[in-house]
């Protein structure tokens, strides 16, 4: 028997706590939780979760706190958020906090367990790749750590935004489309919209453009989608 991957659940709802602790163990993960980002941490220093499913509103610290504090301490398990506001901000907040994707309330749970299963396939497949890293500009994307040297900095991009990076690099020069990004990236199962692209598309640049509103390299390709230079 394969060891089950282990989830952790930060979220203050108690249904939502125990609808989804049921519905994951169901489907054989083994399940903890926290209902404020304190015990979050503390329980995921004392576990190392292979996922951490984490909402933005929480009593006490906050998503986008928590988020950092868990990057600082090293969790590099990919963070999942539920985010009740839909609202770009919120959601560009957390990605650049250290999230790897976001899912937005309401949600169905097929929803939430297509993408926890796409970052654990995500996170398989890096697994098995031999080492390579990406060159924007002047910055470093290590592919298999999601860590970029910026201008002497140390940066974490995530699953997600490197695994677009990626695919943009293998075409490096040409305009690849939102539609091929999603299928390539998420697969068919997930379910994100092309707008999830674009706030992809927007941490790389915050994190990778000297400046992000006049990028020279992630550029735009109107009507056509995103293509590196
Ligand atoms: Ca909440």
């Amino acid at each position: 028997m394969p060891t089950k991957r282990r989830i952790l659940i930060i979220e203050d709802e108690k249904d939502l706590i125990l609808g989804l602790t049921d519905a994951f163990t169901f489907e054989g993960f083994e399940v903890s939780s926290a209902d404020t980002g304190e015990k979050g941490i503390e329980l995921a220093e004392k576990i190392n979760p292979d996922l951490v499913v984490l909402d933005l509103m929480l009593p006490g610290k906050n998503g986008f706190q928590v988020c950092q504090e868990l990057r600082a301490k090293d969790q590099m398990a990919p963070i999942l958020i539920l985010s009740a506001r839909s609202q770009e901000n919120d959601i560009i907040r957390g990605l650049e906090a250290g999230a790897d994707d976001y899912v937005t309330k309401p949600f169905s749970f097929g929803e939430l367990l297509a993408r926890v299963r796409t970052i654990f396939r995500r996170v398989d497949a890096a697994k098995q790749r031999v080492s390579s890293t990406v060159s924007v500009g002047d910055a470093q994307v290590d592919l298999d750590t999601h860590n970029a040297l910026v201008r002497g900095e140390q940066v974490d991009l995530g699953f997600y935004a490197t695994a677009i990076l990626q695919l943009l690099d293998e075409r490096r020069g040409e305009p690849v489309s939102r539609d091929e990004i999603l299928d390539v990236v998420w697969g068919m199962d997930a379910n994100p919209t092309n707008r999830t692209v674009d706030n992809f598309i927007m941490k790389l640049r915050r994190k990778l453009e000297e400046d992000p509103a006049q990028p020279r390299h992630i550029l735009t390709v109107y009507g056509q989608g995103y293509k590196l230079v």
